[in-house]
């Protein structure tokens, strides 16, 4: 790589590994790194490690886990909240990634960076609208509508938490009572990776029960439709760990398709083969997240002197 051009690093920040890449001023992918999560000062000093090997750096981006403060004008800007991750709780990532590195840092949530990522490069392509829902070991959505990321108000909720809504849990079907620490049967309670290895004693990936498979997408239909009707999105990817099973999206698509019940409303795509183009898998697999952590480098700015 020529040592004088200028290059943009993304950094997907999860729970498990902190995954970097740097990347050209078009946006190409140069190099990537993971990095295990472990102590805040560990991680985070390995991730200054890498960047320091791909100088010029003109700026970082950051598409985090969370709960974490994305208000620009906050003075935590940048801080990882009351997380349950242990170490990381009010744990400022913005502040020593810029002052090690000496460049703008813009983050936002690890959802809307995959979002991000996949609208750009991805999934959304001339499209004006595009969601992104993670079913993992967690469930998290981040959203672009009108052509830009979705963001909570200023002050309460700090960023869109769709992983918590309700959806409707069928007691004799599914005696589970959920495993969201907080609302119990919430979308994450019942269809996250921990609650399906919970409700069966083993992880989704190596859960072949049909009678698994089809209660889980019959809880990401209900999640789908939800964002259906709340945002009418163009497309919806949907990625995450337990998205990988090959039987859940064909499932959750003919699903969607008698839960919509022939509404004339928020309209999803007509025509033979059309859902299977609205509700799909992320085209950047497994780097949506760090794509996206690049592009909100590439339209980071200075911050103010
Ligand atoms: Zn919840």
């Amino acid at each position: 790589m020529d040592a004088a051009v200028p290059v943009y690093g993304g950094i997907e920040a999860g729970g498990t590994k902190w995954v970097c890449a740097v990347a050209d001023a078009g946006g190409e992918l140069l190099a990537t790194e993971v990095i295990p999560t472990t102590t805040p000062e560990t991680t985070i000093g390995a991730a200054v490690r890498f960047f320091e090997r791909h100088r010029p750096l003109a700026a970082l981006g950051v598409g985090t886990f969370g709960p974490v403060d994305v208000r620009p004008a906050s003075p935590t800007y940048g801080h990882i909240l009351a997380t349950p991750k242990p170490g990381w709780a009010n744990t400022d990532v913005v502040s020593p990634l810029r002052a090690a590195l000496g460049v703008p840092v813009r983050l936002d949530t690890d959802v809307n960076a995959a979002a991000l990522g996949e609208w750009r490069r991805g999934a959304g392509a001339g499209l004006g609208s595009l969601a992104y829902m993670t079913v993992g070991t967690g469930i998290g959505v981040g959203a672009v509508v009108n052509d830009g990321l979705v963001h909570g108000l200023l002050h309460g909720l700090l960023h869109p938490e769709f992983g918590h809504i309700r959806v409707p849990h069928d007691p004799v079907r599914d005696p589970f009572a959920g495993s969201c620490p907080f609302h119990g049967d919430c979308l994450e309670g019942l269809a996250s990776g921990e609650s399906m290895r919970r409700r069966w004693g083993r992880p989704a990936e190596r859960l072949d029960d049909p009678t698994a498979w089809e209660l889980e997408a019959e809880y990401v239909a209900l999640a789908v439709l939800n964002l259906t009707y709340a945002l009418s999105p163009e497309r919806i990817v949907v990625g995450g760990g337990v998205a990988k099973h090959p039987a859940l999206l064909p499932a959750v698509r003919e699903r969607l398709l008698s839960l919509l019940a022939g509404y004339p409303g928020p309209p999803v795509p007509d025509g033979p083969g059309a859902m299977d183009e609205y509700v799909i898998a992320p085209r950047l697999g497994d780097h949506a997240g760090v794509v996206g952590a690049v592009e909100l480098a590439r339209t980071a700015r200075p911050a103010p002197a």
